[in-house]
């Protein structure tokens, strides 16, 4: 059925509608009434919206060409299909029940439909529905117009989220006239400025200027806009409340249909704490955390150019190394926060006794590193080190108790020691190395000698890693002569290096570069092992009751694997008494206050191995200590009997150590008697033992085996004393 038809069948009279197009089709009824059915006819088929013209069932009578286009049916094709055939499932229940309503109680509809297309697509319907009625009042007709506002709605939407990213985005914004006056802002802008709306509106942005960027930084900024359209970068701004904030700024312009601009847009964002973070991290790859000192890397950079300045001056650059002794005890026996606590106020008192203009740096631990620049002689260094040295010596306050440190400092010339920073600094790590040796708490200037001495070093240990295989090793035996009898029931075992170039070296020379490489472990044990198959046998040839001392370096407690076998274990499996063996530590050892080196000297002691306190005087021969360790035996020092002579001090202090020992039940051992004078002295004393050149030099297993089948044969109890 065509529209023609449709008008032509309405018959008896024009349908009544009680809506507006119904009114316009009343309107038509007439004196012409053909005519108007015409006009009608005509209006209808070529109005821009859709209609659709169905009976009371609902089924389509008629469709124009508009309602065609919308929704890409023909009429032919919509002719006797239900008005709902476009109906999506996208629209909102609510909507759909309204239009249900409307037509059961015979009543206009208006909405907004998401309905579909022919071809699937959907698109927004808005639609009205009216009902027709005949002149009876009842309903003969509905007439749908219809219109694709799809592009109306998007538009919405699109205005109503800009709307919302406006008034709620993190981003302040500011709308600018064409003149630059704020026309707008939203709250953000509110939020980080502390400006109302109120307070902008009619200004421009530069109210908000701090004074830090000047003029043309802001004539710059405007002159890009114009040029270019949008500029974006950092600004300083400044607060209402007078606090100033960097903001990252992008100011862009709008323009007109006619394309002249109409407005600027500015948004920004605070960015000072992005500011903060940045600057922090730059500090602190430059800075030490804990000191606020320069670190190891902004040190580099000021050496290199002292260098460079130097080069230029032709004056010298200084390096002083300092690092601050036995600090680990200190931080094992007060804990890290109290080395903290040490390590921040040595730093001050450092930076305290320095020329403003020298750079004072924590390279790290307990390292610390100055710049002496400038310099046209040595007195300033020598001043600066010492001033350095007496102002650490001092007392520093702890939490609980006071701290007592010293420090050595090793000191490098620029350019008479290196010509670079390299050699430079590890020259005067040479320089505070020897401080050390040489007794801590002083400085030493780097010498060519201290370069071949570590390149002796160096030598050492890469010779040291084979010898080892190569056979290189061998004991000496020195007898340990019981003052009282004369009886040799006791001698140390000494190693010996026998290298196939440079001879016999002597344990003095590398026994400390097998501690500090480590390799003093492996070394250590075959000594033992080797001692204790001599012990064994000079039990079986000499006396069941003979003991050969061990020398065992601090590094063999700290690096002992708990793989492997222990002492006591080797010499069970090889059936040998533990008596049979004496282990000899230094002071130092029971110093370092080590839960692991106090458990490794009791399970020595509860296996039976003795333990003899060697170099007795030299450390720092604490009573307490002698005391809390099970010690067996305490050996002088020789450099106490060296000097031993009536009335001396040496004589002194050696009556006092005997006596204390036997006190706490303890043996003595002088070490190195060579006179019979300082035997009779020792003998007198009470010495119980004596070790020395006056009896025996150290010696190889088959001369001790003679040795003592030689002191035997001479004297019943061993050798004459
Ligand atoms: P030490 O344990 O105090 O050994 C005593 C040192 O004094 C030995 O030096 C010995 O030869 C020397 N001596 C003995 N009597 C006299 C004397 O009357 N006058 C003089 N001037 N010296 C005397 P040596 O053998 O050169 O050993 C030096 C140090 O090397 C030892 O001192 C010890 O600390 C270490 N050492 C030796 N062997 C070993 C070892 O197997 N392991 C470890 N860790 N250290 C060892
Ligand atoms: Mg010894
Ligand atoms: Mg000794």
């Amino acid at each position: 059925m065509t529209l023609a038809r449709l008008l032509a069948e309405t018959g008896a009279g024009l349908p009544v509608a009680n809506n507006q197009a119904a009114v316009g089709l009343c309107q038509s009824s007439g004196t012409r009434p053909e005519l108007k059915r015409v006009t009608l006819l005509h209006a209808i088929a070529s109005i821009s919206q859709g209609v659709l013209i169905s009976g009371p069932d609902r089924l389509i009578l008629s469709a124009n060409k508009a309602f065609e286009n919308m929704s890409g049916y023909s009429e032919a094709e919509l002719l006797g299909r239900n008005c709902a055939l476009l109906q999506g499932p996208q629209t909102s229940p609510k909507t759909l029940k309204e239009l249900r309503m409307a037509l059961h109680a015979e009543e206009p509809f208006y909405g907004e439909l998401l309905n579909y297309r022919k071809d699937g697509a959907i698109f927004w319907n808005e639609l009205s529905i009216n009902p027709v009625f005949d002149r009876g009042g009842a309903l003969t007709h509905y007439v749908g117009i219809q219109r694709d506002v799809t592009e109306r709605k998007l538009h919405q939407t699109q205005l109503k989220l800009a709307a919302q990213v406006f008034a709620q985005g993190h981003e302040g914004i500011m709308v600018m006239d064409e003149q630059r006056a704020i026309v707008m802002v939203n709250q953000a802008f509110t939020d980080i400025s502390g400006y109302t709306q109120a307070e902008v509106l009619g200004k421009t942005n530069r109210m908000l200027s701090s004074g830090r960027q000047s003029d043309s930084f802001y004539r710059a900024k405007w002159q890009a806009i114009d040029t270019t359209g949008s500029w974006q970068g950092e600004v300083w701004h400044r607060r209402k409340d007078g606090a100033e904030y960097l903001e990252w700024l992008t100011i862009s312009a709008m323009v007109d249909d006619q394309g002249c601009v109409c407005n600027y847009i500015g948004t920004f964002s605070d960015i000072s704490e992005q500011l903060a973070a940045r600057e922090r991290i730059t500090w602190l790859s430059h800075f030490d955390v804990l000191t606020h000192l320069p670190n190891r890397a902004l040190f580099m950079d000021r050496l290199g150019l002292e260098i460079k300045r130097a080069q230029r001056t032709g004056l010298t650059v200084a390096v002083l190394l300092l690092d601050i002794d036995h600090f680990k005890e200190i931080n094992d026996a007060l804990g890290h926060d109290q080395g903290d606590r040490l390590l921040v106020a040595a730093a001050q008192r450092v930076r305290n006794v320095v020329r403003d203009m020298d750079t004072v740096a924590r390279l790290g631990g307990d390292e610390f590193a100055v710049i002496v620049s400038d310099l046209q002689d040595l007195q300033p260094v020598k001043t600066i080190a010492q001033n350095i040295l007496d102002a650490l010596v001092a007392p520093f306050e702890l939490e609980a108790s006071s701290g007592y440190v010293s420090a050595s400092v090793g000191i490098a010339l620029y350019p008479s020691d290196a010509s670079d920073i390299e050699t430079l600094l590890k020259s005067a790590d040479q320089a505070m190395y020897a401080a050390k040796a040489s007794g801590r708490n002083c400085y030493s200037f780097f010498t060519p000698e201290l370069q071949d001495h570590a390149q002796n070093r160096l030598w050492l240990t890469n010779e040291l890693r084979s010898a080892l295989t190569n056979d290189q090793f061998w004991l000496a035996y020195q007898p340990i002569v019981n003052l009282k009898t004369g009886e040799v029931r006791k001698a140390e075992a000494l190693i010996r290096w026998q290298h196939p170039v440079r001879g016999l070296i002597s344990p003095a020379d590398f026994i400390p570069v097998a501690e500090s490489s480590g390799l003093i472990v492996e070394i250590g044990e075959w000594v033992f092992r080797t001692a204790a198959t001599q012990v064994a046998h000079l039990c079986k040839t000499h006396a069941a009751d003979f003991q050969l001392s061990v020398n065992k370096s601090p590094a063999q407690f700290h690096r002992q694997t708990a793989k492997s076998e222990t002492w006591d274990q080797h010499l069970e499996r090889h059936g040998i008494s533990c008596h049979s063996i004496v282990v000899e530590i230094t002071e130092g050892l029971l110093l370092e206050a080590s839960q692991r080196v106090d458990d490794q000297l009791r399970s020595l002691r509860e296996a039976g191995i003795q333990v003899s306190l060697d170099d007795f005087g030299t450390g720092y021969s604490s009573l307490a200590y002698l005391q809390k360790h099970d010690i067996d035996y305490v050996k002088i020092d020789q450099s106490f009997v060296r000097n031993l002579c009536c009335g001396s001090k040496e004589m002194t202090l050696c009556e006092a150590i005997i006596a204390m020992a036997h006190k706490l039940g303890i043996q003595v051992i002088a070490e190195g008697i060579e006179t019979t004078e300082q035997l009779e002295l020792l003998r007198a004393a009470g010495c119980d033992y004596g070790q020395g050149y006056l009896f025996a030099r150290p010696m190889s297993a088959l001369a001790f085996d003679n040795f003592l089948a030689q002191s035997g044969a001479d004297s019943p109890h061993g050798v004459s004393t």
